[in-house]
Formats: structure tokens, sequence, C-alpha cells
């Protein structure tokens, strides 16, 4: 099975891993903040604070502006979950904005759903590619509501030359095994306000502050998010060979692109300059007409080895949040999710399996019967 997305770990990994292993701090040791300090050059950013996952990161940041019972928060349908799960552990009602037919949030459809309750706005730069995220700042500003953007899948992604993580008032990044590097669980979060950074550093680590000798104290009402020195050991090691695999990534986007170019059954999602992906999913969108075979393609091409996958099932459409929120229908999110598949691309991939691909996926679609439209 060829999967859509897969963990690259090689030689100098395992020996980042060991060498961890055998130093005296497996955790809270120096290699959380040499971690911290690589991913802070990387993007161009001041801070940034590691944490266990992007949940956690997700779940500080709200935190962080004191997101509570009775806040609005707007959001993405077209998303892992967590996005806004996180925000209901505090206490406040996730609203829903559609999004265009690129898997991004729909930005010219936020200013109708901003109410006096609204707090922050939750974007998701969905597979990695880039947001226009001036546009949402400036709604954001001009509602004076926070911007936190979630960045799991776009460690690495550009857009005008500069690093995704730059404009929001926090950035949250995943190292999720599958995301575009790994720590095999974890997350940060990107900030330029010290303020924030200084808060996350507390709420990810029980809100106590050490004083002098054996004496401290808790300030804030925080969580153990630690991410170990091992995972960092990783994620140094990692991070060294992200634009390699970005490059590799899209190597394999670009055969695809050209490849799938104007052919009748499904159409791609182009990434134009100057904007760069991480791409950390390859999104094919099928015709209308192939919506009611979705299930036997499904099928068919995880049988033949192409491990697709859909990204994502509506958030609205699950049963917590049909029981809590009550029914909800967004026209170009339930589009994208019967339209939508995940073809395989990773930085694992060689040509020949990228070529594969593109054949048993033609191969299929053209054996498959239609529907009427
Ligand atoms: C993976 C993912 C998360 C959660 O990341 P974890 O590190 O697994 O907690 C959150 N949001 C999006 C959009 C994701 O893809």
């Amino acid at each position: 099975m060829i999967p859509y997305s897969r963990q690259s770990i090689d030689q100098s990994d395992i020996e980042a891993v060991i060498e961890a292993l055998q130093g005296d701090f497996l955790t809270g040791g120096k290699k959380v903040g040499e971690f911290e300090e690589a991913l802070a050059n990387y993007l161009g950013v001041k801070y940034v604070c590691v944490m266990n996952s992007a949940t956690s990161a997700l779940h500080v940041a709200y935190q962080i502006i004191e997101l509570k019972e009775g806040d609005e928060l707007i959001t993405t349908p077209l998303t892992f979950a967590a996005t806004s799960n996180t925000a209901i552990q505090c206490g406040a009602t996730p609203v829903f904005c559609d999004i265009r037919y690129d898997g991004n949030i729909d930005e010219r459809k936020l200013e109708a759903l901003i109410t006096p309750r609204t707090r922050a706005i939750t974007p998701v730069d969905f597979g990695g590619n880039p947001l226009p995220i001036q546009s949402i700042k400036a709604v954001c500003d001009k509602h004076k509501l926070f911007l936190i953007e979630d960045a799991s899948h776009a460690l690495g992604s550009e857009i005008d030359g500069s690093k995704v993580g730059n404009v929001a008032d926090m950035t949250i990044f995943s190292f999720h095994a599958i995301k575009p590097i790994t720590t095999l669980e974890g997350g940060a979060i990107a900030t330029n306000n010290s303020d924030f950074y200084e808060k996350a550093k507390l709420l990810r680590s029980h809100g106590i502050v050490k004083k002098e000798l054996w004496n401290s104290d808790m300030v804030l009402l925080g969580e153990n998010y630690r991410l170990s020195d091992v995972a960092c050991a990783l994620g140094l090691s990692q991070l060294k060979r992200l634009d390699s695999f970005i490059q590799r990534r899209n190597e394999i986007a670009q055969y695809y692109d050209e490849r799938f170019a104007n052919n009748p059954f499904f159409t791609t999602i182009a990434i134009d300059a100057p904007k760069k992906s991480a791409r950390h999913l390859y999104p094919i969108l099928l015709d209308r007409t192939l919506w009611c075979s979705k299930e036997e393609i499904f099928k068919t091409l995880q049988s033949k080895g192409l491990g697709v996958q859909v990204h994502y099932k509506p958030v609205y459409q699950f049963s917590y949040y049909k029981e809590r929120f009550g029914e909800q229908r967004l026209s170009t999110a339930e589009d994208f999710y019967r339209a939508e598949l995940s073809i395989p691309c990773h930085q694992g991939m060689s040509m020949e399996e990228a070529v594969h691909v593109a054949d048993v996926l033609l191969e299929t679609l053209s054996a498959i019967k239609g529907c009427a439209r």
C-alpha cells in the first residue's frame, strides 16, 4: 500500500534519538529550547513554544486569549475535529464558515458571521495551501478579534516569500507522525507576541513558576503539555530535512498537475506563485457525475494498493456537534466532502511510484460508471 502521507525516518534521526536517550535529561533539558530556537529561525518568528500535540497547542492558544463560556469562535468545518473541539473545551461555541472550492475558509463570508460574542477566527491552511491570511487579518483587526491560524498542514508553506506563521496572533503546527515533520506526537505555537509566549510556556507546564531553592508558585491553571527532549531531538533532526521533503512532495505534485490536466474525471487544486505549499495533501476533486460512485472508487483504489483518504467530513456532521449545536449544512463544504480524495504524495515516494499512482487512478476511474447529473 502506498499511503497518502508517510513519515521519513533515516539513520540520522535514529542516531539523534539514541543520543538523546543516553543523555541526562529525557525531558525538561536543553533539546527543547534548541528545537524551539531552530523552529523560530526557520519560520522567521520571534518565539516558538513546543508541546506534546497540535491539539494541546490549540487548547493553550484558546486559554491564552481567555476564550470562555458564551464566546464564539469562527472556524472552518473542513478540518480535523481538534480545531474546534479545543474551543468547546474552553466553553466557547464554534461557528462554522463555508469554504472555497480549494478547501480553505471563504474569507468573503467571515464578516457576516461576526456577532458581539465573536472573539477569534481560526482558519486552516488546507493541505498546506497558504490561506489569504492578510485579508483574514484585516477582518480580525477591523472587528478586534484574535487570529489563530491552524497551520498543522503547513510547516514550511510560504506566501510572498514569507513562511506561514508570521501574520496571525498565534500559529499552530503539528508534528504528528505523518505531518510535514514528526516528533512522533507533537505540536507548537509560533508567535511574535512575548506575553502570549510567556503564557504558553506557563500553561504547558501546570502554570507553575520556580522561585528560589525549593520554592515555587502556581500562577495559572495549566496542564502538562510538555514535549520531551527525546522528541525534540528527533524534531531537530527532521527539521534539517524539511526543505528536501517539501521539494520532493512538490516534484510529485507538479507531475500530477501536468499528468491530470484536462482529464475528464476530476480537477486538482492549483497552487500558483506567490504561494508555495508544504503539500501535506494532494487532493483531487471528483466530477459531480462520480460522486455517487465514491465508495466504489475508494474501495477499488485501496484494493489496488493506493492508500487514499478523504479530508474531511465536515466537523458539524459529527453526532456530538449535531446534538449540541444542531444540524447544519454549508454548501461548498458539503460538495467538497463529496468530491475530495487525497491521493499518495509524500517524500518517501519514488517518481515511478507517482507514475504508478496516476496510472492506477486514471485506469480505475475510466472503468467506473458515472451517474446522472
Ligand atoms: C493533525 C491536525 C491537528 C491535530 O494535530 P495533533 O498534533 O495530532 O494534535 C489539528 N488540526 C489540523 C488541521 C490537523 O490536520
